[in-house]
């Protein structure tokens, strides 16, 4: 079955706000097992909505709308779509009774221009929206279908899932499951190298998504249920921790912040960062994990050399002599943090951002990673290359976040050398 998602809103097409629900709805559907094979934005504009609903109708076997269900003038998409299904509608009093207690329990009355939200298909019905005043609807006819759902997402995300997912769920003959699994380490090339082979197969499918500094790997099966899916992702995502299981460090949308949290407190360790180049991206990141402070309680911003010496006791000759951005101040950092906040686990990140203050020695996208565990500290170059300021940044912060999750479970540190063996 093929499906098709129009979204409607002049704010969209002016770039006012960001087609979040074309997003959720993409997802959403091909999760149903439909084809989605066309997404259209149109503006509130009768015309242009009927000939994008007519194109729609020729080719798409399911329509899904969202947005203009509003009661105002401008809300066209309902009378629009209904003239093309054909579809006279008839007034329902639930509706509106519905919508009179939503503007009851909010102490408001309802306003005369609302009533035409009470109008529902006649070859076709609807569903209650309890965040909102506009049901969600659907036309049929001619073996086509159309669901239109209220724009606002607090609204539409919600009604999708109690009821039109179920909805449409009842005449999918298969169901697509996605395993998502993160990878941290390994650049693209090298992961195409070693895994290559397994991104053509047909069912499950698997792509592999290169973000800064991780990729993440996402396997697609389509099966007849939910349960036999999700054993087929299961079975084909061995293939890739047999290959590079070292490098895979979660499973889902969570990123590498909630794996370190994560490791730290499975081990029940403490951590302290050291940041420099980075200005506090690695503490922010690692505060935005709900109840981050049972294992993180120190981010020392020295982005000063004379910050570095006070706070972590960098010393003034490691700075002169070899320069705030260099393996003996990174590994000094890291010592230095753990020491001041009494951490089991420190990582510092000491670098040159750019785009100016680059040399030929040490040009932009250079970065030393300190990392320190229970008196033993490692110093890792980073080569991020000639890329803008916030990457660099954000690369080298993840990069950090990985070391001290590798630390904290007592895995190596890949390209990383030991203090000791750095030339004072
Ligand atoms: P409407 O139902 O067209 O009156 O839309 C009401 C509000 O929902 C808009 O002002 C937006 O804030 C939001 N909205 C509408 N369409 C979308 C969309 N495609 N993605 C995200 N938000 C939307
Ligand atoms: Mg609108």
């Amino acid at each position: 079955m093929t499906a098709e998602i129009i979204c409607v809103g002049t704010e969209l097409l002016l770039g006012d706000i960001l087609n979040t629900n074309a997003r959720f709805l993409a997802r959403e559907l091909a999760a149903l097992g439909f084809d989605v094979l066309h997404q259209q934005v149109v503006g509130d504009n009768a015309a242009r909505l009927e000939e994008t609903v007519r194109a729609a109708m020729a080719r798409s076997d399911l329509l899904v709308f969202s947005g203009g269900l509003g009661p105002t003038a401008d809300d066209l998409t309902k009378e629009t779509v209904a003239r093309c299904f054909d579809d006279e509608m008839r007034f329902e009093p639930k509706v509106l009774e519905d919508i009179r207690a939503f503007f009851t329990s909010t102490g408001r009355t309802t306003p005369a221009n609302n009533e035409k939200q009470a109008l529902v298909p006649q070859k076709g019905g609807w569903f209650e929206n309890p965040n909102g005043t506009a049901p969600a609807v659907w036309f049929e006819a001619g073996g086509k279908r159309a669901v239109l759902l209220p724009g606002p997402p607090s609204e539409l995300e919600p009604l999708w899932k109690s009821a039109v997912r179920p909805f449409l769920q009842k005449g999918q003959t298969r169901v697509l499951q996605s395993l998502v699994l993160r990878l941290c380490g390994i650049g693209e090339s090298h992961a195409e190298e070693l895994l290559g082979h397994l991104f053509g197969n047909e069912n499950p499918t698997a792509a592999v998504y290169a973000k800064t500094a991780e990729l993440t790997i996402r396997i697609t099966a389509a099966a007849p249920d939910e349960e036999r899916a999700r054993a087929m992702c299961r079975e084909y995502a061995q293939n890739f921790y047999r290959l590079a299981g070292e490098y895979i460090y979660a499973e889902g949308e969570e990123g590498l912040e909630y794996a370190l949290v994560d490791a730290l407190r499975q081990k029940g360790l403490t951590l302290a960062t050291a940041e420099s180049c980075t200005g506090g991206l690695v503490s922010q990141l690692v505060t935005n994990v709900p109840g981050a402070s049972e294992v993180f309680g120190f981010g020392f911003v020295t982005y000063a050399n004379e910050a570095k010496q006070k706070l972590l006791g960098v010393s003034a000759a490691a700075l002169e002599q070899h320069g705030a951005v260099s393996h003996q101040v990174a590994a000094a950092m890291a010592a230095g943090a753990a020491r001041a906040a009494g951490a089991d686990v420190a990582v510092a990140l000491t670098g040159i951002a750019g785009p100016g203050g680059g040399t030929p020695e040490k040009p932009v996208g250079l970065v030393y990673l300190g990392a320190a565990r229970g008196g033993e500290v490692f110093v890792k170059r980073l080569d991020l290359g000639k890329r803008d300021r916030a990457t660099v940044r954000l690369a080298a912060a993840k990069n950090a976040l990985d070391a001290a999750r590798r630390l904290a479970l007592g895995l190596p540190l890949p390209g990383a050398v030991r203090a000791e063996d750095i030339p004072e």
